[in-house]
């Protein structure tokens, strides 16, 4: 039984599947959510903030960063170097504040070993062509980048089977009000319930490890 109580959030999908919209939206609704901001070697987007959207590094910024232990999980993803900083989630988790992460598969599960308890969401696209359509007319990445980051998208949805939830971003209001919930029923579960009202389960003589 870990000894904090905030949880861990680790929302994967291949790209094109909404997943920024749907963790922007669900940040405005729960300012109470921490997200994670990932370094990375990738160059800005034009719409792109850095240490707002990423942390934009250079290779050997990111190496450094690495070898010294300082990142909780990182990953190859498209030519690119993403990792999650381990310090913040650390901090964040022994407030008792809950962490939203946008990662990979390989980011998702080096987090599952560390912490076990992590919830992984997958977001899917309703379909293979409003994938394709969604990758196109977002014109951000030159067409190299987006044929490629397609055939990605096959083997990252391979990997759907290693998160909890699944959630189909067919309605993106749909999605919104599940990703929601999935977050709101993980704070119900019995370990948050005891470590966040400990005070209260030990006036009413309730145990606080499940049974
Ligand atoms: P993008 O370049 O489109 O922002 O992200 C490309 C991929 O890298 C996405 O699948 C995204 O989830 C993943 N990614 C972003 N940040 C991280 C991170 O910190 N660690 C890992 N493992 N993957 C990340």
């Amino acid at each position: 039984m870990p000894s904090y109580s905030g949880n861990i959030f680790m929302i994967v999908a291949p790209s094109g599947a909404g997943k920024s919209s749907l963790v922007n939206a669900l940040l405005s609704e729960d300012p109470s959510l921490i997200l994670s901001i990932s370094c990375t070697t990738r160059a800005p987007r034009p719409s792109e903030q850095a240490n707002k959207h990423y942390r934009f590094v250079s290779t050997e910024e990111f190496l450094a960063m690495r070898d010294n232990q300082a990142l909780l999980e990182w990953a190859e993803v498209h030519g690119n170097f993403y990792g999650t900083p381990r310090d913040r989630i650390h901090t964040a988790l022994e407030r008792g504040e809950d962490v939203l992460l946008e990662i990979d598969w390989q980011g998702a599960r080096q987090v599952r070993e560390h912490y076990p308890q992590a919830i992984g969401i997958f977001i899917l696209p309703p379909s293979i062509e409003a994938l394709e359509s969604r990758l196109t007319t977002r014109g951000q990445d030159a067409p190299h980048v987006i044929s490629r980051r397609l055939l990605a998208a096959g083997s990252e949805m391979s990997h759907a089977s290693e998160c909890q939830y699944v959630i189909i971003n067919q309605e993106f209001s749909t999605a919104l009000l599940q990703l929601g919930q999935i977050v709101a029923a993980t704070r119900l579960r019995f370990g948050t319930q005891a470590a966040r009202n400990a005070e209260l389960f030990s006036q009413l003589g309730i145990s606080k490890t499940l049974a």
